[in-house]
């Protein structure tokens, strides 16, 4: 066997500790006499699995107690309607920062329940930086404020939150969550697939601040209500049960590995070391400049397809898999995810020199 260098933006690397722990507790988690997988998620043994999980997660992230941690299904995709439902409930008006297709996406599912603007865009410059925001532009009644706080595709990332003063501000956290210390207290809503930084695909986190739960359109289907899951400690009906007990154990390597402090450095490390060559590089560049620089997604090209290609399969020959960009954008995108070790990068790196020494 052997594991190579995945650079895929999601589903994602695990960190190979992880995998093992899953790999020894696969036919029979503790004494219970069968895998997680199997067993039910009303009994005790799961349940325990499932409070573990919560716990850490608020640990690691310094949740507040008014906010709840809810486990479902149906990936960040359905939260793009889930929360205009939930939220458009006074003005039904919200704000959206256009940062990419995922933003994109949110704003015109939200579009179909409510008043939406959009009060900044880049994609004047193939979303290849965060716009700059004026305060007079937001609506000053909105329910909520949307952003993507990390766009996965294009490799930018928001490094000052918007001003929206008691506006909720909600945030699809789906590439970033866990890279680093957020203050949960600054937000309305976090919403994340977990096919990236959390676990396997299949679970979707949301925490959402207390006071935003209850207020649903009255057509929201009972699946979509948050009410229905918070009330029910997101056992309404069967959550993502193995999805959970690997984000329980990505959770405990976090805190082992010294919390959301230590991923940040180890994050920004990784990030400078891939940024760095590529800014002193003559064959690639990145595409995205200065401090809008994502720390999970690094995309960059060489300026001419073919030679693109060529690098994409000679990197897969070397071990090095899934470099090749969003098929929107082209070029190459290196995913760098918590799991993915100093040593991925620095050997990646190596590997562009030399290519770039044959190539250029
Ligand atoms: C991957 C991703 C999504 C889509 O997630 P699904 O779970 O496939 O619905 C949405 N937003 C961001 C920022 C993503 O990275």
């Amino acid at each position: 066997m052997s594991r190579l260098y995945n650079f895929s933006a999601g589903p994602a690397m695990l960190p190979e500790e992880v995998l093992k722990i899953a790999a020894d507790e696969m036919l029979e988690y503790k004494t219970t006499g069968q895998s997680v997988m199997e067993m039910s998620h009303r009994s005790k043994e799961y349940q325990a699995i499932f409070d573990e999980t919560e716990a850490i997660l608020r640990e690691v992230m310094s949740i507040p107690e008014n906010y709840k941690v809810l486990f479902l299904q149906g990936g960040a995709s359905s939260q793009f309607a889930m929360v205009p439902l939930n939220l458009l409930n006074k003005s039904g008006k919200a704000d959206f920062v256009i940062t990419g297709q995922w933003a994109k996406k949110a704003y015109s599912e939200a579009k179909r329940y409510g008043e939406c603007k959009a009060v900044a865009s880049s994609e004047d410059k193939t979303f290849s930086y965060i716009p700059k925001l004026d305060k007079s532009t937001f609506t000053p009644d909105a329910d909520y404020f949307h952003i993507c706080q990390n766009n996965t595709i294009y490799g930018t990332r928001f490094t000052e939150l918007p001003d929206t003063g008691n506006v909720p501000l909600v945030a699809d956290m789906s590439s970033c969550i866990l890279s680093e210390p957020v203050d949960v207290t600054k937000y309305g809503l976090i919403y994340a697939g977990a096919q990236k930084n959390m676990g396997p695909a299949g679970l979707t986190v949301v925490i959402i601040r207390e006071d935003l739960i209850g207020n649903a359109k009255d057509f929201t289907p009972t699946m979509f209500n948050y009410k229905t899951h918070a009330d029910n400690g997101s056992m309404f009906n069967t959550p993502p049960t193995y999805g959970i007990y690997i984000l329980k154990l990505v959770l405990e390597w976090i805190k082992a590995s010294g919390g959301l402090e230590a991923m940040k450095i180890h994050n920004e490390k990784k990030a400078a070391m891939l940024y760095d060559f590529l800014d002193s590089s003559k064959l690639f560049k990145a595409t995205v400049q200065g401090k809008d620089r994502s720390l999970m997604n690094v995309p960059f090209v060489t300026g001419n397809e073919e030679l693109d290609a060529k690098f994409v399969a000679e990197a897969k020959s070397k071990g090095f898999l899934n470099l090749k960009g969003h098929r929107s954008v082209g070029g190459m995108r290196a995913s760098i995810y918590n799991a993915m070790p100093i040593e991925g990068v620095e050997k990646l790196v190596e590997f562009m020199k030399e290519f770039e020494a044959t190539n250029a």
